[in-house]
């Protein structure tokens, strides 16, 4: 059963996302060579403790982080620890807000420095992906045209959608239906109305589509060890169109999207 939201709780899931933007600008702003996953970590949980908000993911089925973080060729569900970002590195960071009892659930994955022209593309296209599944998120579509959205940039590059992970329906829980695959038809599945809100969320492979679990139970890999990417919004279907309530993208690459644009 999909919950639906009044426009009262839709607001107030913008504002979970909105501490939950200001924690991905934190992020985007420690990422650099040398810096620990752990470190990333307990910056983001200081700021949304101090917030007056939670972490979603920390304690969530016994996870030990406030966020995911996953790099190079983990897709999702990497425990922050002693792992150091390398020049090169892509590192994908998921975080989960609880503010009033209402979640936020959004992801970015970041480039340490230069990286090679493979991660480059995977992370534009699977950043393009989200927008395109996103503009999907009206009432009157069905969930395929939001799946099919993905599907259709990321292999139209030349790149695999994970299918065994999936996106989700959220709201007072981080779950909720319905599940949300980032592949499929168009005009097929649950139709799409306003008070629904989706957590969209493409995981992209370089190489194949198949994944592993790694040895700590949480970790998703690529099963052949290439680079992979998430990202990630909160998006409500509202009346008006398609409203994102994890804005990251408002304060993050801002600076490198005006740069390639001028280029
Ligand atoms: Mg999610």
């Amino acid at each position: 059963m999909i919950v639906k939201k009044s426009p009262a709780e839709i607001e107030k899931m913008a504002a979970a996302g909105a501490v939950h933007t200001r924690a991905m600008k934190l992020v985007e702003g420690k990422v650099r060579e040398g810096v620990s996953t752990a470190e990333l970590d307990a910056a983001v949980e200081k700021l949304i403790r101090s917030a007056g908000a939670e972490p979603a993911f920390k304690g969530y089925r016994g996870f030990t982080g406030s966020i995911c973080a996953s790099p190079n060729s983990m897709v999702v569900h990497g425990i922050p620890g002693p792992y150091r970002l390398g020049r090169g590195d892509i590192i994908s960071v998921d975080i989960g807000v609880v503010l009033d009892g209402w979640v936020a659930d959004g992801a970015v994955t970041f480039a340490v420095g230069p990286v090679t022209p493979v991660a480059r593309k995977l992370l534009e296209v699977t950043e393009r992906s989200l927008f395109d599944a996103v503009e999907q998120c009206r009432p009157g579509n069905r969930l395929g045209d939001v799946s099919h959205a993905v599907q259709a940039r990321v292999e139209g590059e030349g790149l695999s959608v994970v299918r065994s992970l999936v996106g989700h329906g959220i709201g007072r829980a981080m779950h909720e239906d319905p599940q949300i695959p980032n592949y499929g038809k168009p005009g097929r599945g649950p139709l799409l109305e306003a008070g629904m809100v989706l957590a969209v969320e493409p995981m992209v492979n370089a190489g194949r589509h198949m994944v592993r679990m790694g040895d700590d139970g949480w970790a998703i890999y690529s099963q052949d060890g290439s680079l992979a990417a998430h990202f990630e919004f909160t998006v409500a279907v509202t009346e008006d169109g398609p409203r994102i309530l994890t804005p990251w993208h408002e304060v993050i690459g801002v600076d490198r999207r005006a740069a390639e644009s001028a280029a």
